[in-house]
């Protein structure tokens, strides 16, 4: 899908724009431990396109000087976006920090669609032509707060989409990314997987977005690490902002099949690695906990152990993750990696026989009672896989009531073992016999 990025400094109204564009969709709840959504980024669509959106406003850039915040925003725009609209304040008329902006912008050469914003009524409309100096292009005014010429302003976005190049994703590879907060050793591990500083591979022509992938093969296995390149070239000041990570790490999750998350083995767990992994546990991908830079832990017999402990006790939603430990620096235990995501891939894509899945759930029942309520207790007539990619089953029952949480969790774990479901989490979902 394409991205949009909103830009323009602060008080122009870019988030009351960006949640215009975004609709309904903004009050999407979070439902999994851990994980606030970030309401920078979004899911959106207009005419017949569907795009997502960034609110570059929303990334928050501490301890730097004010116009260095708006240049990063507009940084962070250029690398993510295929198209960005830039919002002014027509109350305001054009100020300096609109050029500083605007020649940021020009520089880049994406499209960027210029919007004049706070032009409530056609009266004004005569204060939109000062922002041609902007040399950007034609401005379109509109007003947030009235809703108005928006469409206009959408319009001309989604026309620049028709001369992006569509990504042609290989249906046959299996696609990995690597997550994790800055500095854990995401480039290093890519490097240590595909051979020091070795060249990218396939470069996607004609897409304006700089998002590289590059192809590994693995018992003859087609693999692609998502995002190889952006991984080097996005600087590590904007990675350090946390919710810039955050963005990028959904981004990564949203194109592959499998993700590593990467822990820091000499640091430790910390609050961001949890919201990181909270995003690949929520979006039901097949996951791999790689803890990096364990040459560099002094160690004895037990601090595996030890550590992977805690990483349990931390990560208690991903309890279905394989664990491995390695040195990209070293390239010590490299070789752990691919047999766990080959694997994890496999889970994550298994299917299984009905007529299997419903002996497994009658030997559930018989161990371990179905939950009443009021005296009513649960039915489980049937069970069937309706979905791989994570593996989702629908069971068949008198009252969807009835099936608490717990129990639900109970038979999770039953059908994770008996077919073996590393690495992938399992939708249960249950719907009442007519
Ligand atoms: P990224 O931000 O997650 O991509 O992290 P980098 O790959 O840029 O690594 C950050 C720093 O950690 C660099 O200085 C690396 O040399 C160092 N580093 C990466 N992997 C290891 C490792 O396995 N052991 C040690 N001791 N250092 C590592």
């Amino acid at each position: 899908k394409p991205t949009i990025a909103v830009v323009g400094r602060p008080n122009v109204g870019k988030s009351t724009l960006f949640n215009r564009i975004i609709g309904e969709r903004k009050a999407i709840v979070e439902d999994s431990p851990g994980v606030t959504r970030d309401r920078l980024y979004a899911a959106a669509d207009w005419l017949n396109y569907e795009f997502n959106v960034i609110d570059t406003g929303g990334i928050e850039i501490k301890d730097e000087p004010f116009q260095e915040q708006i240049k990063m925003q507009a940084e962070i725009a250029i690398l993510e976006a295929d198209v960005i609209i830039m919002i002014t304040n027509g109350r305001e008329g054009v100020t300096e920090d609109d050029l500083f902006v605007a020649r940021i912008l020009q520089k880049s050469k994406k499209p960027v669609v210029l919007a004049v914003n706070k032009i409530d009524n056609f009266e004004m409309r005569n204060d939109i032509y000062e922002f041609y100096q902007l040399g950007i292009g034609d401005p379109f005014p509109v007003s947030g707060s009235h809703g108005l010429g928006l469409g206009d302003v959408l319009d001309a976005a989604v026309e620049h989409f028709k001369n992006l190049e569509t990504e042609e994703e290989d249906n046959d590879s299996v696609r990995v990314s690597l997550i994790g907060r800055p500095n854990v050793g995401k480039s290093s591990l890519v490097n240590a997987i595909l051979g020091e500083e070795r060249v990218i591979v396939s470069d996607i022509a004609g897409t304006t977005r700089d998002a590289i992938d590059t192809d590994y093969f693995y018992n003859d296995e087609h693999y692609t690490l998502v995002d190889t390149a952006g991984m080097r070239k996005r600087g590590k000041v904007y990675e350090a902002t946390e919710k810039y990570s955050v963005l990028r790490a959904t981004r990564a999750i949203e194109r592959s099949d499998v993700v590593l998350i990467v822990i820091n083995g000499e640091e430790g767990i910390i609050e961001q690695d949890k919201r990181i992994a909270g995003l690949a546990h929520e979006a039901g991908r097949a996951v791999v906990i790689v803890v990096n830079k364990w040459d560099a832990v002094e160690k004895d017999d037990k601090t595996m152990k030890k550590f992977e402990d805690k990483v349990r006790q931390e990560f208690q939603f991903l309890d279905y993750a394989p664990i491995t430990f390695v040195s990209a620096l070293k390239k010590t235990r490299m070789t752990t990696l691919f047999p766990l995501i080959s694997l994890v891939n496999e889970s994550h894509k298994k299917r299984v026989q009905s007529s299997t899945l419903n002996e497994v759930l009658v030997d559930s029942v018989s161990m371990n009672p179905t939950p009443t309520d009021n005296g009513r207790r649960l039915s489980i007539y049937y069970g069937t896989q309706v979905s791989v990619a994570p593996p989702t089953f629908v069971l068949f029952v008198n009252d969807v009531e009835l099936m608490h949480f717990s129990y639900r969790r109970y038979l999770q774990n039953q059908l994770r073992k008996a077919f073996d479901f590393t690495g992938t989490p399992i939708h249960i979902l249950s719907r009442k016999r007519n």
